[in-house]
């Protein structure tokens, strides 16, 4: 069995996850987080025993080697030679990088120029790159973009109407984010269906933290709601999602603070948290809602009501969705959440049975017979995604 590890280096954090293929069996998942503060934690799950450990880790050249070497006084491999491939969850492809590739120099020097688009998320994605290249150097690495699974959009719909040579000489379109996990989803559900990607169209919600919606025509991402940056498109836990751009100077003046200081304000202090003063966190906001807190059912119906708009029109621009998927943190765990979307969606003959809505982390489909469309629930999995990406290049 070839072991391949897929890891996703975030700002403070690595998560990892080793695979064997082709059974795409999981071996064993862990992250270590606060990375770069004191007491930052190391959880892996072996034999499905949850082990915690506190270290103080610097950074993620420390982090990875901690990890690795872990594997080994864990018993989970014997040695390093038995990981195949390493595969990398990498933010940003931009239209340079428009699918997975063997991670060369070449590959390193492009994402250093790439990183302008996406800084908080491409400077640790290339040091997760490069901390597994220096412990491993005869592993191979892939790296598995966010962005590629709608690098095929129609120019309509990557295009803003700005002018040209915003796009031309800045490179300002829509990119979209959460691809990998659309593709997994989108892929999933027609075989969940009996049919070929290619036959169905399919708008999937992919709801966590950050959430973007993606219309699927016959496996391919048409258009989706993320754009130049993870801030377009619906509200998220901290991210506002679509405003007015003319709001941004308007609160500089108001405000008294700089373009950076509002677009971090819509970055981390909107979306849920910053109409419900609540919390980002869906759990605590339907609490607080069912207890009659009136802004925390506010920000999950202007939510809701956004992602109703999206699934809506992309109904139409894939002509006709044969099903509309729900998956991510939310997507799969958060009933209420499905259900009042998709009470925004009767007038396109969507009916779920709330019976069967009722459940959390499994596929499942929860439309009633009739429904127009069809409504899945379908747990996404971006690791399995890379760890395929990664045995095919590997071996190409
Ligand atoms: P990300 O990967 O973008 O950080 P996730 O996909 O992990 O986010 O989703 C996190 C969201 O999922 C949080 O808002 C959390 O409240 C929600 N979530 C997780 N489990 C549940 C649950 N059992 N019920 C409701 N919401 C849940």
């Amino acid at each position: 069995m070839a072991k391949i590890m897929a890891v996703n280096a975030g700002s403070s954090s690595l998560k990892f996850q080793l695979i064997g293929m082709p059974e795409e069996t999981v071996i064993t998942t862990g992250i270590v987080e606060r990375i770069g503060m004191k007491d930052s934690v190391f959880t892996i799950k072996v034999n499905g025993e949850k082990i915690q450990q506190m270290f103080d880790i610097d950074n993620h050249a420390v982090a990875t080697k901690l990890v690795l070497d872990k594997l080994i006084e864990l018993g989970v491999i014997q040695s390093f030679d038995e990981i195949e491939g390493v595969g990398h969850r990498v933010v940003h492809g931009a239209d340079v990088l428009t699918e997975s590739v063997l991670i060369t120099d070449k590959e390193i020097a492009i994402l250093e120029e790439l990183v302008d688009l996406a800084p908080l998320h491409l400077i640790p994605n290339l040091t997760g790159i490069k901390a597994f290249k220096e412990i491993l150097p005869t592993v191979k690495q892939v790296a598995v973009f966010d962005t590629a699974f709608h690098a095929h959009m129609p120019e309509e719909a990557y295009m803003y109407a700005v002018p040209y040579d915003w796009y031309e000489r800045h490179a300002v379109r829509k990119y979209g984010f959460h691809g990998t996990s659309h593709k997994y989803v989108s892929e999933r559900v027609a075989v969940l269906m009996g049919k070929e990607p290619k036959d169905v169209n399919v708008v999937v919600c992919h709801l966590g933290n950050g959430a973007s919606i993606c219309a699927v025509k016959g496996g391919v991402s048409i258009d989706t709601s993320m754009g130049f940056t993870p801030l377009e498109g619906i509200p998220m836990g901290t991210r506002s999602g679509n405003i007015d751009p003319a709001v941004i100077e308007y609160m500089m003046v108001k405000k008294g603070k700089s373009a950076r200081e509002i677009t971090a304000i819509l970055n981390k202090q909107s979306g849920y948290l910053g109409v419900s003063g609540v919390s980002s966190d869906s759990r605590d906001l339907w609490d607080a809602a069912n207890r009659g807190n009136a802004r925390a059912r506010l920000a999950l119906d202007v939510q809701a009501k956004r992602i109703a708009d999206y699934v809506a029109s992309y109904h139409c621009y894939v002509g006709g969705a044969d099903a509309i998927v729900f998956t991510a943190g939310i997507g799969e765990n958060a009933p209420s959440t499905r259900s009042i979307i998709c009470a925004r969606l009767t007038a396109l003959g969507v009916a779920i049975d709330e019976a069967k809505n009722e459940c959390r982390g499994v596929e499942r489909l929860i439309s009633t017979p009739d429904s127009k469309i069809q409504v899945w629930v379908v747990p996404t999995n971006e690791e399995v995604m890379i760890a395929r990406d990664t045995v095919r290049l590997i071996h190409a």
